[in-house]
């Protein structure tokens, strides 16, 4: 079935960091999150040029997962070449991930896309589930059990990825498709997030907090009064059922209300 898309972004620099690195989408069918990462303000550059070419594909009537997978592909590319063009900005990188509706063997799904450590959870009935896996070193440490989830929110190389956008040879992209269930809410973020605010403490402003924008908007304020010690971005998208008297046919999901940034 078709269901109705709504979706609430915020951002904010937070108390540490001077720039915010991070960017934001939230168009017809894409919802993404980047964080990026270089000096000279290139981390800036980075996140623009992947949002921006997902912005593109945002647009498109029965968008599939290959040209989410040629999008991002290109979007390493352009990130290379203008490091090449701007030496000063050689090495930047972005992290990327979201999730995008397509077309996949007839049906429409979600997916859900990460390279990096942003990530994406789904709430449903009550529970948080992170559906990304994070590419960074503690990641990596907590999986081979030498590291606890605790102990790697705070060790001093939580910022290390292993896959960012900006790599060559270029990183691989992470990839599930879900079928989309009516009364799903996803929530798309950035590494500033769970830097400050432990899971339960997000499931519980996802839990009170009814729409999409006014979570978005708990969760960085909240994330911000905890320390900002990041720059911290957060889109929220709630699918639910077709309000009657509006199916038109359409292939595509409308998003009713986008707020925000
Ligand atoms: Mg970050």
């Amino acid at each position: 079935m078709i269901g109705t898309i709504l979706a609430g972004a915020a951002s904010d620099t937070g108390l540490v960091r001077e720039q915010n690195e991070d960017a934001l989408l939230v168009s017809a069918a894409v919802f993404a999150v980047a964080d990026g990462m270089g000096g000279y303000a290139a981390g800036e550059v980075a996140s623009s040029i992947v949002i921006a070419g997902l912005e593109g594909l945002g647009d498109r009537d029965q968008l599939t997962a290959d040209d989410l997978r040629a999008e991002l592909a290109s979007a390493n590319d352009h990130i290379l070449a203008d490091g090449r063009r701007h030496p000063e900005r050689a090495g930047m990188g972005t992290t990327v991930t979201g999730i995008a509706f397509v077309l996949a063997a007839g049906s429409p799904h979600w997916a859900v896309f990460n390279i990096g450590d942003s990530q994406v959870y789904r709430f449903w009935r009550d529970e948080l589930t992170q559906l990304t896996v994070d590419h960074s070193e503690v990641a990596e440490l907590v999986a081979a059990g030498m590291l606890t989830p605790d102990e790697a929110r705070v060790h001093p190389r939580r910022n290390v990825v292993t896959r960012a956008l900006g790599m060559s040879p270029p990183p691989e992209l992470d990839m599930w498709l879900l079928p989309p269930t009516p009364g799903e809410r996803f929530l798309i973020c950035s590494d500033g997030l769970p830097l400050e605010l432990v899971h339960d403490e997000i499931a519980d402003v996802l839990r009170s907090e009814e729409t999409p924008q006014g979570a978005a908007d708990e969760l960085v304020r909240f994330a911000v009064n905890a320390g900002g010690g990041d720059n911290v971005t957060v889109v929220v998208v709630d699918y639910m059922p077709e309000m009657d008297g509006e199916v038109d046919g359409a292939t595509q999901p409308r998003v009713r209300s986008v707020e925000g940034q």
